[in-house]
C-alpha cells in the first residue's frame, strides 16, 4: 500500500538564524527511513507523466521503487544511465517546473520529493563508494581525440560520456579549478563543492585530462585545436559575461556583478581570514534581480557579516525567476524583499563609494514577448535606500572571446552560438556546442543533456570520417 500522506516528508534544515552566519549547507538530506517513507509515496503511475518532465528523463518511478525497496545503490544507479551529475542535480534542478510539477500526487496535495531522493540515492552511493577501493576503470581506447572547452556541467558530461566511448578526452578551462558555475556561482551551503570535486576526480578515473587557467581564443583558438590534432571539439563556455542596467553611479567602488562577487565568495573564499582576494563586508547590500543568481548573492552577503540585505525586483513576488525554495530561505535567513521597484541612479561619496540607491516603484502593464507583465515606473514614487554596496544580478550573456577568434562559427544577436538542439552541431565542421553558450542562462540539467547529445554527436562524427 502507498503512503497516502499529503506533505512530503520534511527534510532536516539547520535554523535559519544560524545558518545565515556560515556556509555549511542548508538542508541535511533524507535518513535512510525518511527516503523509504516518502519512496513509499510514490503511486508508480504507468503513463509515468514525471519522467515527461525531466529534461533528460530519469526513470524516476524506477529508482524510487528502489529506494523504496531498501536497494539504495540501486537507485543511484538508475539514476546514473542517464544523468550524469545525480548528487549536483538532487541539489539544484528546479523540480517543482519540472518532474515535481507533473507529479499526479501533486493534483490533491505535495508531489512526490523526487530531487530530495534523488539527493539521497546519488549521496548513499557516493558515500558507499568512498569506502570501497576503486579499481581503474576498464576501458578500451580508440585512438581519436577529443577537446572540450569549458569544466561546467556541459563540458563535464560531455568529457565523461566520450572518456566512456574510449576517446581520449582533454578538457581546456580558463579558470584554476575546473566546475563552471558549480564552483563558482551556486554557493557552498547549496551546493557543496567536496561533491563537484568527487565528480571531476571520477572523471579524471577515466582518464579525461583537465588543462587548466588555459582559456581559449586566447591561449589558443578553437582552430589551433584542431591544428593540435584533435578531431572534434565541444564547446561549454557558458554565459559568463554580466550584464550592468547603464545607470548613474554603476561605476562607484561598491558596486558588483553578482559574477564577480559569488566568485569571490565561491571560488576564492574571500570570507576567509588572510584570503589573497578580499570581498567588501558591506553593512547593506541591495541586490537587483530576481533569479537564483539574485538569491544566491543576498545570501551570501547575509552570511559574509551584512547588516541589512535588500532584494529589489521590477516585477512581483509571482514573476520572480528564482527556485521558490531560495526564495523562501532566503526569506527565513532576514533578507528583506522589495517587490515592484527599480533602481535608477547609484549614489556616491566624494571618495567614490556607494552611499545610497535611488529608487523608484513599478507597476505592471500589459504582457511583453515573453508573456509576463511589463514593468512601468510608478509616477512619483521614487524612494532612496542607504546602501554601500549594490550587486547587479540581471543576467548574463556569453562571453565574445570565442565567437570573435572563431570566425565561422555562427551566433545570435545575443552572442549565442548557434547550434542544433539534437547534436549540439555549429555552423564549423567538427564543432558541437551546448549549455548556456547557446542557449543564454539556463540549467544545470538542460547543460548536461546538451553535453550528453553532443557526445553522441561526436562519436559519430569521428567514426564517419575515419570509417571506424
Ligand atoms: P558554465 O557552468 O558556465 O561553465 C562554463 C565553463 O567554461 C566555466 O568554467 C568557464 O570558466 C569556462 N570558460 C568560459 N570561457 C572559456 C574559454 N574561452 N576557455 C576555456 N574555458 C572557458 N541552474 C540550476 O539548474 N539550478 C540552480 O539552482 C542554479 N543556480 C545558479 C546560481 C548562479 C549564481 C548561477 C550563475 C547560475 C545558476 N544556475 C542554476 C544556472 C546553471 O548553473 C547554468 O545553467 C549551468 O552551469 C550552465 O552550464 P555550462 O556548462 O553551460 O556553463
Ligand atoms: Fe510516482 Fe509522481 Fe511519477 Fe506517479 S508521477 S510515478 S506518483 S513520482
Amino acid at each position: 500500500m502507498p503512503n497516502m500522506s499529503l506533505k512530503k516528508v520534511p527534510m532536516p534544515e539547520q535554523d535559519p538564524n544560524v545558518r545565515n552566519k556560515n556556509f555549511k549547507e542548508v538542508a541535511l538530506g533524507y535518513t535512510e527511513e525518511m527516503a523509504v517513507e516518502e519512496a513509499q509515496r510514490c503511486l508508480h503511475c504507468k503513463t509515468m507523466p514525471c519522467v515527461s518532465g525531466c529534461p533528460v528523463n530519469v526513470r524516476i518511478p524506477d529508482f524510487i521503487a528502489r529506494i523504496a525497496a531498501g536497494d539504495f545503490l540501486g537507485a543511484a544507479e538508475t539514476i546514473k544511465e542517464t544523468s550524469a551529475l545525480p548528487a549536483v542535480c538532487g541539489r539544484v534542478c528546479p523540480q517543482e517546473t519540472q518532474c515535481e510539477a507533473k507529479c499526479v500526487r501533486g493534483i490533491k496535495g505535495e508531489p512526490v520529493a523526487i530531487g530530495r531522493l534523488e539527493r539521497f540515492a546519488a549521496d548513499f552511493a557516493m558515500r558507499a563508494k568512498d569506502r570501497t577501493a576503486q579499481a581503474a576503470p576498464d576501458i578500451r581506447k580508440n585512438g581519436h581525440r577529443c577537446a572540450v572547452v569549458g569544466a561546467g556541467p556541459s563540458g563535464l558530461t560531455c568529457a565523461g560520456d566520450l572518456a566512456r566511448m574510449g576517446y581520449d578526452v582533454t578538457v581546456f578551462e580558463a579558470f584554476h579549478t575546473p566546475g563552471g558555475v558549480l564552483v563558482y556561482g551556486i554557493p557552498e551551503f547549496r551546493l557543496p563543492k567536496a561533491i563537484v570535486q568527487k565528480e571531476i576526480d571520477s572523471l579524471r578515473a577515466l582518464g579525461v585530462r583537465f588543462e587548466l587557467n588555459y582559456i581559449v581564443g586566447r591561449t589558443s583558438t578553437v582552430d589551433e585545436l584542431f591544428e593540435e590534432g584533435y578531431e572534434a571539439v565541444f564547446i561549454g563556455s557558458g554565459a559568463g559575461l554580466p550584464s550592468f542596467m547603464h545607470i548613474p553611479g554603476e561605476n562607484l567602488n561598491g558596486v558588483y556583478s553578482a559574477n564577480e562577487f559569488l566568485t569571490r565568495i565561491n571560488l576564492m573564499k574571500a570570507y576567509l581570514p588572510g584570503a589573497k582576494t578580499p570581498v567588501m563586508i558591506p553593512k547593506t547590500a541591495v541586490i537587483v534581480g530576481g533569479g537564483n543568481v539574485a538569491m544566491d548573492a543576498a545570501r551570501c552577503a547575509k552570511r559574509i557579516g551584512a547588516e541589512t540585505v535588500y532584494v529589489l525586483y521590477r516585477r512581483g513576488e509571482e514573476e520572480m525567476p528564482a527556485r521558490l525554495e531560495e526564495i523562501h530561505h532566503a526569506k527565513e535567513e532576514g533578507i528583506v524583499f522589495k517587490f515592484l521597484s527599480a533602481p535608477t541612479a547609484i549614489r556616491g561619496d566624494e571618495s567614490g563609494s556607494v552611499i545610497a540607491v535611488e529608487c523608484v516603484e513599478m507597476e505592471l502593464g500589459e504582457p511583453d514577448a515573453s508573456g509576463r507583465r511589463r514593468p512601468k515606473p510608478k509616477e512619483n514614487s521614487s524612494f532612496l535606500l542607504e546602501a554601500d554596496c549594490v550587486i547587479m544580478a540581471i543576467g548574463t550573456s556569453p562571453n565574445p572571446l570565442i565567437r570573435t577568434t572563431t570566425p565561422d562559427l555562427e551566433t545570435n544577436r545575443h552572442g549565442c552560438i548557434v547550434a542544433d538542439e539534437a547534436t549540439g552541431a555549429t555552423s564549423k565542421a567538427g564543432v558541437f556546442a551546448g549549455g548556456d553558450a547557446v542557449t543564454g542562462a539556463a540549467t544545470v540539467i538542460l547543460a548536461m543533456g546538451a553535453g550528453k547529445a553532443a557526445a553522441k554527436a561526436m562519436d559519430e562524427y569521428i567514426k564517419s570520417r575515419s570509417g571506424s
